[in-house]
């Protein structure tokens, strides 16, 4: 039931490598994060259900495949964006949605158990479809169980996927001890967290390196 899919393969991981490099600038690092989408949507498309399909060529009939399911990419502001980028070379007929989920820093939160604000939420009609929702660190896992609360509470979805870079451990087992219904799929788990709830060794603030800020 709980499914965590390590993507590993060694292109992935030079890129990877790339990303966690903190001599990779903005530029390069949203261009890495793009291309990492791109290849992460290819192994999630072809994990998906499809069915048989005829097609007429110019010379006969012939049978293929269609994917079943109508596809919705969700977008994490801000870090997600550059990630959805790429997904969509691939998923280029999904819907799009949008969430804004921020931890509120220094509230009242226990350990690792940040409270979070989702401030904007906009989502296309989700029921039946397969949802996946694109977050590049799932650190902690308080932004994630937010924002798979109220993508549960607003429709039913036949699949929710999670397309992340960098899980690390307890953030894959809140999600999946809450949600096990949901497909993890990374490229590495880092076993730690620090103090304010950033992944080590990681890769920093995903948002301000592909933003820019820092
Ligand atoms: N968000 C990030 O951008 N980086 C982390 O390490 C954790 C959360």
């Amino acid at each position: 039931m709980k499914m965590i899919r390590i993507v590993s393969s060694p292109y992935l991981q030079m890129l990877l490598t790339k990303l966690r490099d903190r001599k990779t600038n903005f530029i390069e690092f949203r261009e890495i994060v793009k291309e990492i989408g791109a290849f992460m949507a290819y192994e999630i498309v072809n994990n998906l259900d499809y069915k048989e399909v005829k097609v007429e060529t110019p010379l006969g009939v012939a049978t293929g495949k269609k994917l079943v399911d109508e596809v919705v990419l969700v977008i994490v502001l801000r870090a997600a964006l550059p990630l959805v980028n790429g997904m969509m070379e691939v998923f280029k007929d999904a819907y799009l949605g949008v969430i804004s989920a921020r931890r509120i820093e220094n509230n009242d939160h226990s350990g690792l158990d940040f409270n979070i604000e989702i401030s904007y939420l906009k989502l296309p009609n989700i029921n039946n479809k397969v949802v996946i929702v694109a977050d590049p660190m799932l650190a902690t896992g308080s932004t994630m169980r937010a924002i798979l609360l109220k993508i549960k509470e607003i429709g039913k979805p036949k699949k929710i996927i999670l397309a992340t870079i960098i899980s690390a451990k307890p953030g894959i087992e809140r999600v999946h001890t809450e949600h096990p219904d949901i497909d993890i799929y990374t490229l590495a788990v880092d076993e730690k967290l620090n103090e304010h709830g950033y992944i080590v060794p990681g890769l920093g603030d995903a948002g301000d390196r592909a933003f820019g800020t820092i």
